[in-house]
């Protein structure tokens, strides 16, 4: 634990004095991480009420799926042995199969039986020829030369195994997911508890919308913001408002908060400040296990523990707010969560078409837009002034361009790390 005595001079020869080293992002990030103890209690819901939780236990696909092989197409079932090698051989069409309708009878190595997408394969039928490639007349079949066995034939369990896994304990249940389980046959899913977050602002200044704005106010953007990125991360969130700048107002907040929920997160008051007391408030209450981080923007950002709360104290800023949260917070959750992908959001290489300044010792993450050449090869470019107070630059945004503490300044054709924002799913 950090015991950090306010506005005294810093000790150099301590390297775990916090206002002498900042720690690396990725050092940060595994940190928080090991401190972590994933939920343990387990909810039983149905199935589309597990969209965005995580499961709790493996899926296991007890049948084939598909059950059956079927039809890929509308056309014509044969036997491949009973195809033309060369020319052409014309065939009695036996019956027609549907989509839910089997046809039940064996198929004759004179016949075809006419098939619908969806159509279990009639018994000696392995191959089908699309209605396209087949000439009738008078109720028969021509079919050339040329096609392949087991053309157009979905087989039993090419999707699904019987007896494997189909969804892993600890996935995020998604859209796919959803029709993977259904498509086993479960109704239900056991889910981890959706852990609760508290957040609140910090500030003398901050006006919530809504609100006439006094002389030297602001709206606090920062609640919203989180909120937001805390139901997409897929947690309960409760709002506790705005926290004025005072030390008993913001260690009564916390306590409270911490008493009720698995995690608390809080904007602003983080720094060394005359205003700021966060800090102060979690020494007191609990333990700061990190505190300043080497990222631009970010870098006030605490990690500790109240009780049995993790405890997330971010930059006042509004840019620091989101690029901390993606970058120590989200993982952090994810684990909370029980899930196993801790990094979900792809990230690629892309040319930059504009310059980002970079300083030595620290990461920074750039507000950017992803767009591609004439040739569709992927460009970046900075979306501007990185100041960390314009978040509507952030919104303008569709991904973040990432540099390395050791990394350089980036000019105009280099390869840049691009992390996209979005998925389509
Ligand atoms: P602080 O870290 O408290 O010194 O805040 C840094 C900057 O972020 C100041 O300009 C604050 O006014 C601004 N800020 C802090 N909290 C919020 C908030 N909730 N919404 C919008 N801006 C904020
Ligand atoms: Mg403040």
């Amino acid at each position: 634990m950090y015991i950090i005595p306010k506005h005294t001079v810093p000790n150099p020869a301590d390297c775990f004095d916090p206002r002498i080293g900042l720690v690396p992002v990725s050092q940060a990030k595994q940190r928080i991480l090991d401190s972590i103890q994933p939920v343990a209690d387990t909810d039983k819901v149905a199935l589309v009420e597990g969209l965005n939780r995580i499961l709790a236990s493996s899926i296991v696909c007890h049948h084939n799926v598909p059950p059956h092989a079927n039809s890929a197409m509308d056309g014509y079932a044969i036997a491949a042995t009973s195809l033309p090698m060369e020319g052409t051989r014309t065939f009695r069409v036996a019956g027609t199969a549907y989509a839910g309708k089997p046809f039940t009878q064996p198929c004759k190595p004179d016949e075809v039986v006419q098939v619908m997408t969806g159509a279990v394969m009639p018994k000696n039928t392995d191959t089908v020829v699309i209605q396209e490639d087949v000439k009738m007349s008078n109720g028969s079949a021509t079919i050339s030369a040329g096609h392949k066995i087991n053309q157009n034939v979905r087989q039993a369990g090419e999707d699904i195994p019987a007896k494997s896994v189909a969804v892993e304990t600890g996935t995020r249940i998604g859209p796919a997911e959803l029709g993977v389980i259904a498509s086993t046959g479960n109704s239900h899913v056991d889910v981890y508890r959706q852990p609760v977050a508290t957040v609140f602002s910090t500030g003398d200044e901050l006006v919530n919308s809504g609100q006439e704005l006094p002389p030297g106010g602001i709206y606090d953007s920062n609640r919203f913001t989180l909120t937001g990125l805390l139901q997409n991360t897929g947690l309960q969130v409760l709002d506790y408002g705005i926290i004025r700048d005072r030390p008993d107002e913001t260690i009564a907040s916390l306590e409270t908060a911490c008493q009720s929920s698995d995690v608390v997160i809080t904007s602003g008051g983080v720094s060394t400040g005359e205003a700021d007391y966060v800090i102060e408030a979690l020494q007191e209450l609990g333990e700061v296990q990190l505190w300043r981080i080497a990222i631009r923007p970010g870098r006030p950002f605490a990690y500790g523990k109240i009780g049995n709360a993790l405890f997330f104290g971010l930059p006042g800023n509004p840019v620091a707010v989101i690029v901390t949260y993606y970058a120590l917070v989200l993982p952090s959750l994810r684990k909370l969560m029980g899930e196993i992908d801790l990094n979900p959001s792809l990230s690629v290489k892309a040319k930059a078409t504009t310059r980002f300044r970079k300083k030595p010792n620290r990461a920074e993450v750039y507000r950017a837009i992803l767009s591609h050449d004439e040739n569709g090869f992927p460009v970046v470019a900075s979306t501007g002034d990185q100041g960390s107070g314009l978040l509507r630059s952030l919104s303008k945004a569709n991904c973040f361009v990432l540099l390395d503490d050791d990394d350089e300044t980036a000019h105009p054709g280099d390869m840049v790390n691009v992390q996209l924002f979005n998925g389509i799913f």
